[in-house]
């Protein structure tokens, strides 16, 4: 049964080939004084950035710019953007770029006029954001994270070892994002899979929890079995339109909130996903490829009619012949080849796990109880083994 929710996305999207002309009505709307964040440099190599200059110089505006935003924004880097951005006063943060790069620019928004310290107010105590919001607009130039149509900011803190993702309200959600599935085509084969399976970690996290029958689980169904599609034919041809433009729209759907309302979600693979990170560093999407199956092996028993249902629905398996748990466990297996077929990291060796960061890595997750089982530190341990294997 669908509980009670309340629903609101305030944020606009413009979306296909040259999307970024709509830029310039945007900023229409906000003050002078734009802050261009962005992360390494890629935009300037396939000349995103100059596009971008070149509409903001158009409109009249006078650029700030804090470039450098790393994969997995840090901490140290937060304090910087938001000095810059009180310091000059920025009417609007624009993030060109990745999760990361937009991610972090909801953390500044948030953050820059903050009378204490962010890091404990935000993201430790997670509190209500009561301090003027510096408004964001999103140019996304890799799909995977949802953040250029959510409220989820995650910072690093590489002293405490924490990796944290907040969800905002939806008035720190970007006001706008622009999507030009072209723009991804220059993304590396590594990133580009990575982004593919962080989609479909969103997508798992919220369909396996709950034994009821709800809308979302249909929804889910359906996008999985499009970014299966679309995912194994982006490999073989990263330039296919029709298939980029489709991971890019069914990113944004895995995590816009649309299908968590009204059911009970799990996200205890980004939990330990992100801990990794806080240990590793490593790629998100891959952090997740190698919690996915021995996690979800591990739940399977508890929640054994979702799992045959999602063998048979999502990857078409037979059931004729087969016990439920034989049928679930077809589905997994099935899920382990497409992971293998689009070279997604399955052992967290690769990622520089190793045995000594076990304990730690189950300290710093966050245990969350919508899952078909709540899991305990030593079971997490555990999960942790099997990805060493
Ligand atoms: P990312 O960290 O934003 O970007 C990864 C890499 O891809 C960067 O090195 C970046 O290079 C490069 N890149 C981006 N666009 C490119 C392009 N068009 N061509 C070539 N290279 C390109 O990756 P992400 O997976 O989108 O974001 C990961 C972060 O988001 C993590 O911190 C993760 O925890 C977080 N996350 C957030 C949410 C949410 O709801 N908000 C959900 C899941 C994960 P440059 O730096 O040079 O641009
Ligand atoms: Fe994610």
């Amino acid at each position: 049964m669908l509980g009670k929710f309340v629903y609101s996305n305030p944020t606009k999207l413009y979306f296909g080939e040259n999307s970024l002309e709509n830029l310039p009505q945007e900023l229409a709307c906000y003050g002078k004084n734009v802050m261009l964040v962005y992360g390494g440099g890629s935009i300037k190599k396939n000349g995103i950035y100059e596009n971008v200059v070149k509409l903001l110089r158009a409109g009249g505006k006078t650029v700030f710019e804090d470039a450098g935003v790393m994969p997995n924004p840090t901490l140290e880097k937060l304090y910087e953007g938001c000095r810059i951005a009180k310091e000059n006063k920025v009417d609007l943060i624009l993030a060109v770029g990745g999760g990361s790069v937009c991610d972090y620019a909801k953390a500044v928004s948030v953050s820059a006029y903050c009378e204490t310290d962010p890091w404990e107010k935000y993201y430790l105590r997670m509190e209500a954001v009561d301090n003027k919001i510096i408004p964001v607009g999103c140019v996304l130039t890799m799909v995977g994270t949802g953040s250029e149509m959510n409220g989820g900011s995650v910072i690093t803190n590489h002293a405490a070892k924490a990796k944290i993702g907040r969800v905002f309200g939806d008035n720190v959600f970007p006001r706008f994002s622009i999507l030009d599935p072209t723009y991804t085509f220059t993304l590396p084969r590594y990133q580009m899979v990575a982004g593919f399976f962080d989609i479909m970690s969103h997508i798992l996290e919220q369909y396996f929890s709950g034994t009821d029958d709800n809308t979302s689980d249909y929804l889910m169904e359906g996008l999985l079995r499009s970014l299966i599609h679309s995912s194994r034919i982006a490999v073989q041809s990263p330039e296919d339109y029709e298939a980029r433009s489709n991971i890019m729209w069914i990113a944004t759907w895995a995590l816009n909130t649309l299908v968590a309302k009204g059911k009970s979600t799990d996200w205890m693979v980004h939990m330990i996903g992100q801990s990794i990170g806080a240990y590793t560093n490593a790629t998100h999407g891959m952090t997740l490829a190698a919690v996915s199956l021995p996690y979800y092996r591990h739940i399977m028993p508890y929640g054994l009619a979702k799992f045959k249902r999602f063998a048979i629905n999502v990857w078409e398996v037979r059931p004729e012949g087969k016990t439920d748990e034989q049928i679930a466990q077809a589905g997994l297996a099935a899920m382990e080849s497409y992971m293998r077929e689009l070279g997604l990291v399955l052992n967290g060796r690769e990622l520089g796990v190793d045995e000594t960061m076990l304990d730690g890595i189950a300290q710093g997750s966050f245990i969350l109880d919508g899952g078909y089982k709540v899991l305990n530190k030593d079971e997490i341990v555990e999960i942790l083994k099997e990805t060493l294997k």
